[in-house]
């Protein structure tokens, strides 16, 4: 695998991909820190080591798991299907969550009830239809994690390969959402969290992103399509809104939010939307409910943990919505 495609000087195994794939998906290992492993195997003892190939290195690693990404998704089976793959195509979608169109019925909107009494008729209905949008529910969950900082290395611009194809929202159209909020000053009405705190404070010196913020869903841990994005500063709301509502575009299904400050990120949601691009709001009749998870509820004030408890919300179950963190524990 050549590290460019016009006169090559430098090319990697296949082998060597293949480990590296399974080493960075299984092991957590970055290409930096694989390559100083190769460096250590090729001479010990530092001395005459080969001129640095890390720089060909990252391409080569890079341009792999793109093509990988775009062979696994069947885009090369398509006439032109790698330059018309468009908006996270390249997702693997949760099999077990509802999908209007595949594993739900088509009607689930409306009741069945047909005989009985006017008045039974009518009140079991209403029931029922609550019942049935909070089974077709989409359960998400989404949270901050600071330890996946990227260093600025250069004050060019580095731009990334197939953003918006998969997991990663599209950049370009996230950078200019998140351009328009300069300062975020929320007061919260709960618990004083460290999160509404260092929103502003975050020191954010030398580094081109501070961390991630991710949507996944709440019961099966899948991350959702275009449901990851970096974050500049601390944990902004104008970042979490994006992805929120990016996580589950285009999607008629009632949704849940399980978000451990969900107490204060759902007050002026409505308003905030509206700073979004169209594309990502929700759906007219889509509802939105939201719910603080089981172990983080119990540092919320007692008003607050008898209103957002996942342990007391309608339709999620014993779903705990601790389960991003064990995301992070994957990743970190
Ligand atoms: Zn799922
Ligand atoms: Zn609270």
């Amino acid at each position: 695998f050549s590290s460019t495609s016009r006169r090559p000087q430098t090319a990697a195994t296949l082998t060597l991909l293949e480990e590296h794939d399974q080493l960075a998906s299984h092991g957590k290992m970055s290409p930096y820190e694989h390559y100083n492993a190769l460096q250590q195997m090729t001479n010990a003892c530092g001395i005459d080591i080969p001129k640095s190939k890390y720089k060909p290195w990252l391409h080569i690693t890079r341009e792999h798991g793109y093509i990988l990404l775009m062979k696994r998704a069947g885009r090369g089976c398509k006439e032109n299907g790698i330059a018309t793959t468009t908006g996270s195509q390249l997702a693997i979608l949760c099999p077990a969550c509802p999908r209007e169109g595949v594993n739900i019925p088509a009607d689930w909107k409306h009741s069945h009830l047909r005989n009985g009494n006017t008045i039974l008729f009518l009140c079991s209905n209403a029931l029922l239809i609550i019942a049935r949008r909070q089974r077709y529910m989409l359960i998400l969950m989404m949270d901050a994690n600071f330890r996946l900082s990227n260093i600025r290395r250069s004050s060019t611009l580095d731009p990334g390969l197939g953003t918006g194809l998969a997991y990663l929202v599209e950049d370009s159209a996230y950078h200019e959402h998140y351009l328009k909020y300069k300062a975020q000053t929320n007061i919260s009405t709960c618990s004083g969290f460290k999160t509404l705190e260092m929103a502003e404070k975050k020191d954010a010196t030398g580094l081109r992103s501070t961390g991630l913020c991710m949507c996944a869903c709440a019961r099966h841990k899948m991350i959702r399509p275009q449901g990851v994005g970096n974050l500049q500063k601390g944990e902004r709301y104008c970042n979490m809104d994006y992805i929120a509502m990016s996580a589950a575009r285009n999607i008629g299904l009632d949704r849940f939010y399980s978000y451990d400050i969900a107490c204060q990120w759902n007050i002026n949601l409505q308003d905030r939307m509206k700073g979004l691009p169209a594309y990502l709001w929700p759906l007219p009749d889509v509802k939105l409910s939201y719910g603080v998870p089981k172990c983080h509820a119990k540092g919320h004030v007692l008003s607050c943990q008898c209103c957002f408890s996942m342990g007391l919300q309608l339709g999620v179950g014993n779903t705990d919505g601790e389960g991003i963190e064990r995301v992070w524990a994957g990743i970190n």
